[in-house]
């Protein structure tokens, strides 16, 4: 248990950096050198000392840092923040899903995750989803995998938070009682057709008219209010033995194709229900130690692999075609980015289900090989298959014959958040929460006023195993497993002490993002505002599309093309329209105690210093 700070602190608002960013990256160069020793930390950057959120919405940053403020540690103030989030930020995550709560305990030097990640029914199997495609999938009651998020946080709070839930819970209570402001994105995401399909969701985020509600509307949700005030009176057991099981279990049937549509979940699954402590993932990168989501994530795997696949390149160096944005920089982040997202769609899952071969992934022995497939000047012409990690793992060596699987894509949804926290004694949370799509299923839950995912079309759509080619079906849909997730809450270590935490939402573009903004801090040595504003650029499939923001160079997207490279909102030509992720990141100087925050414009990413 962490002792609960003896008194009371004083809070600053830091007005969170933002407007124009976006516009200004084009000329971010690698001038601003870390002198601190920290990445991103420019050296006498006054800093706070007291704790610092940093979150996608104000409201939700003020509810962690009014639980900073009044004592609590960074696990109160993830509680508290999630559950205004829910609030604040309904389309991204809630009660209604899950996600991965990382923990570094300054106590102990321990780091660990509460996997909260949704789990599929008893009555789930591999072929549930015949005959649907994603958008029928995952606006039906058969998408919808039993939510972990409650259980997740009070189990945190349980053991290593200091304020009982319904203090966690308070300022959501007040946000959905009371109303509050929506911004742009709540409104221009509104639009979206998700919230136009079942009524109860219509009713929340649609006009009378059925028109999308505009910027500025007064959003006052009396039902989520009063399921919020539910738990807090009688704990989560309401939700998963209670009342609002019973709701769940009956809104999960809705579906708009039918019956093979309709959800499988029943109250022993909610009752059953149980989050998970894992250890994080680990790996080195330049003399820095990374730790992020292991599986059931596949987050932290690509990363790290992507990363020692990068490691013997100059990428932060000043040579011609290096640094940010240089040709040869972009071209091998799609390469690796290729390489890596073709052994995940192979050996990634849940591996309480089935074994996924880590060790292995991350090996000498296999990275040796893969790199194998880089070079400066030329692109995979091929899209790669996966290869088989297993006899590096088992044997530090890889087969003669070379054996490589088949890799088949499958577009998901993108939305999810991400928010960072570390107080005054130096415990930081990361923590990315998840409906799964934007609006989750759609599918509100009549009375209770929450919105349950569509986690399970995360599975794969069409079973994978297949003993003849050597496929484990690891990703493929079984009873009580998760469905593999690509989120990544990242923390970084220099001699052993946390300098950086950070992670983004955006389905499987979340694994770029986070290797984006690990490069522009460790090997660009941009301050950390710069690292989460500099343009993206992201691939999530062996065939290598190209997803990329405005601002990057253009001679450098030029020579991508002429090697060959393809990009997806342009065909032929090379402009960048995309809009990735939305990082959230704290940075610790150990020396001084010192805490830094930045939060992306992408979404209204706020940050709060405590002194
Ligand atoms: N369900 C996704 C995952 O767990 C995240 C959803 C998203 O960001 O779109 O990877």
């Amino acid at each position: 248990m962490i002792p609960r700070p003896a008194r009371r602190r004083w809070c600053t608002a830091l007005a969170a950096i933002l407007a124009g960013l976006l516009g200004a990256c084009a000329q971010i160069s690698a001038d601003r050198f870390s002198r601190s020793g920290v990445p991103g930390i420019v050296a006498g950057e006054p800093g706070f000392a007291g704790g610092v959120v940093s979150v996608s919405h104000p409201l939700a940053a003020e509810a962690g840092a009014s639980v900073l403020r009044t004592g609590g540690n960074a696990i109160d103030a993830a509680a508290a923040i999630l559950f205004a989030l829910n609030v604040v930020e309904p389309q991204s995550s809630g009660i209604g899903g899950g996600g991965f709560m990382m923990i570094h305990l300054r106590d102990g030097d321990r780091t660990l995750v509460v996997d909260s990640r949704e789990t599929a029914p008893a009555a789930a199997t591999a072929d549930m989803f015949a005959g649907m495609d994603f958008r029928q999938a995952s606006t039906s009651g058969i998408a919808v995998g039993v939510p972990g998020m409650l259980r997740g946080i009070e189990l945190a709070l349980d053991r290593w938070g200091s304020i009982p839930l319904a203090q966690a819970l308070a300022p959501a209570i007040a946000l959905a009682r009371d109303g509050f402001t929506i911004n742009t994105d709540l409104a221009r995401r509104t639009g979206l057709p998700r919230t136009a399909l079942q009524p109860e969701t219509a009713a929340r985020f649609r006009r009378k008219d059925g028109s999308p509600l505009p910027e500025g509307h007064r959003l006052v949700q009396p039902e989520l209010a009063r399921t919020l005030a539910l738990v807090a009176a009688q704990g989560s057991e309401v939700f998963y033995r209670g009342e609002i099981a019973r709701a769940i279990v009956a809104a999960q049937r809705r579906s708009p194709i039918g019956e093979t549509g309709r959800g499988r979940m029943t109250l022993d699954d909610l009752a059953t229900y149980r989050p998970r402590i894992r250890a994080a993932v680990e790996g080195n990168y330049r003399g820095f130690t990374l730790r992020s989501m292991p599986p059931p994530s596949s987050g932290g795997l690509t990363l790290l692999m992507m990363l020692r696949l990068l490691e013997p390149y100059p990428i932060g160096g000043d040579g011609d075609g290096w640094g940010f944005g240089g040709r040869h920089t972009l071209h091998l982040m799609t390469e690796v980015m290729r390489i890596g997202f073709a052994d995940r769609a192979v050996w990634m899952g849940d591996d309480d289900f089935v074994p996924v071969p880590a060790a292995g992934l991350l090996s000498d022995c296999f990275l040796s090989a893969r790199g194998a497939l880089l070079a400066v000047d030329a692109r995979m012409m091929n899209a790669p298959e996966a290869a088989d990690p297993w006899p590096c793992q088992r044997h530090g060596a890889m087969r003669d014959d070379g054996t490589t699987l088949a890799v088949h894509d499958e577009e998901k949804g993108i939305d999810t958040t991400h928010f960072t926290v570390v107080d005054h004694e130096g415990n930081v949370v990361s923590f990315t929460a998840t409906i799964e799509s934007a609006w989750g299923s759609g599918i509100t839950v009549p009375g209770y006023g929450f919105l349950l995912n569509n986690e399970l079309t995360d599975f794969n759509l069409v079973p994978r195993a297949n003993p003849a080619s050597g496929n484990p079906g690891s990703n493929d849909v079984a009873p009580g497993k998760r469905p593999r997730s690509s989120m990544a809450p990242t923390m970084v270590f220099r001699n052993g002490e946390l300098v950086l935490a950070y992670g983004s939402p955006g389905g499987a573009t979340i694994i770029n993002s986070v290797l984006n903004t690990t490069l522009n801090l460790i090997d660009h040595r941009m301050s950390l505002q710069q690292a989460i504003s500099a343009p993206r650029l992201s691939v999530t499939s062996p065939a290598g599309t190209i997803q990329c923001e405005e601002g990057l160079p253009q001679a450098s997207l030029d020579h991508l093309a002429r090697l060959g490279h393809e990009f997806r909102l342009d065909a032929g030509g090379t402009r960048c329209t995309a809009n990735i992720g939305s990082v959230q990141a704290i940075a610790v100087e150990p020396e001084r105690a010192r805490q830094h925050g930045a939060a992306d414009a992408r979404r209204e990413g706020t940050v709060i210093g405590l002194p």
